[in-house]
């Protein structure tokens, strides 16, 4: 039977989280996710730690035990995997949504595998699977990478790093501790938006010189073995083997318009939601976890958006 109550879309934490309300609700589902479980957090970098404390990284009321103040990547993904399997969510995977269209009183969910009704709709897609890009000549060199898994890889390598946000610290400190040479290049005069206990360390190396940081600079063209980059005393050109560009992601906003979720006019293109509900203009199709902040990426994360699987959850059992 293809037809349920709620159709979710992305198996990410806050996915998970939606089914497991539904399921205390006693309302039928079905996650459907385009990669393993929790794919974002899986493609994480090898050796993160989370922001978060392991609480309010929890969901469906199951509790994360982590002797670690800050659990890691291994640890949420034992713990996400755990609460689906405890949980028995009703999950499928290597499913990609491709389209949503509405039938009458239902909505059609086509997938790469099949297609399916429901009543409600909620995406729940996450914003890790689009980078940001440069738009600079050079960036489609395969040196040139979006996301970083581990340090080994670049030992004794010229790394450049673009970004001063958590992500471009973690990279810097990790790479350089693991024996690259590394450059940052921030387009501010400052150290962005990075976990309190990683700043100072980052800004220890740099003024000790162990890493040399351009800022008020920017990148402006990659080639095979060199960059260069724009700084306030001109033009500036260094020998390079990988370029990390850490300037963030976006949520799929193609997919969205698509479907038919209106966006803002504005360089936010926040998705359309009501914020009591989370459900956007089209009636019955729910917008939960990161997705919802649109370009504002930073605005939601686990802790104050798993909140959003309870109020779209309410708003149903309302209708
Ligand atoms: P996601 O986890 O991104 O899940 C969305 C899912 O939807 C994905 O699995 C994706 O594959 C799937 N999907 C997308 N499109 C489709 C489709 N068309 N069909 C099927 N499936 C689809 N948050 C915190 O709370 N604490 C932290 O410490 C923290 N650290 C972070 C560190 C990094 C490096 C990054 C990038 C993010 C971090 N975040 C953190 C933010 C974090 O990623 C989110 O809070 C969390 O993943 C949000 O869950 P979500 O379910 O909304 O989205």
């Amino acid at each position: 039977n293809n037809t349920f109550d709620i159709l979710i879309v992305g198996g990410g934490p806050i996915g998970l989280a939606c089914g497991l309300e539904a399921e205390k609700a006693g309302l039928s589902y079905q996650i459907i996710e385009k990669g393993t479980i929790t794919n974002s957090l899986f493609n994480y970098p090898l050796n993160m730690t989370f922001f978060s404390t392991a609480d309010r990284l929890e969901i469906g009321g199951f509790p994360f035990p982590s002797i670690h103040p800050k659990p890691n990547r291994s640890e949420a993904l034992e713990y996400y995997r755990r609460v689906a399997d405890i949980g028995q969510l009703n999950i499928l995977l290597f499913e990609e949504v491709t389209g949503i269209s509405r039938e009458g009183a239902l909505y059609l969910t086509s997938t790469s595998k099949g297609n399916y009704q429901s009543r409600y709709v909620i995406l729940a897609t996450g914003f890790y699977d689009i980078p940001n890009l440069l738009a600079i000549p050079g960036e489609d060199l395969p040196k040139v990478r979006h996301y970083y898994y581990d340090p080994h890889y670049y030992y004794k390598q010229k790394v450049l790093v673009v970004g001063a946000n958590n992500s471009s610290a973690d990279v810097a400190l990790e790479t350089w501790r693991k024996g690259a040479e590394v450059t940052m290049v921030v387009r501010e005069s400052e150290l962005g938006r990075i976990k309190y206990w990683i700043k100072p360390d980052l800004e220890n190396r740099i003024a000790e010189g162990s890493i040399k940081a351009y800022f008020n600079s920017k990148l402006t063209e990659i080639r095979e073995q060199e960059v260069d980059i724009q700084t306030p005393e001109g033009k500036v050109t260094i020998p390079n083997d990988f370029v990390m560009a850490m300037t963030g992601y976006q949520p799929n906003f193609a997919f969205l318009e698509k479907v038919g979720v209106k966006l803002s006019d504005d360089f936010y293109r926040h998705p359309y939601h009501n914020p009591e509900t989370m459900e956007t203009n089209l009636p019955g199709l729910y917008l939960a976890g990161v997705v919802c902040g649109g370009m504002e990426t930073h605005v939601w994360f686990i802790e104050n958006s798993r909140e959003h699987a309870v109020k779209i959850v309410q708003d149903i059992l309302k209708k």
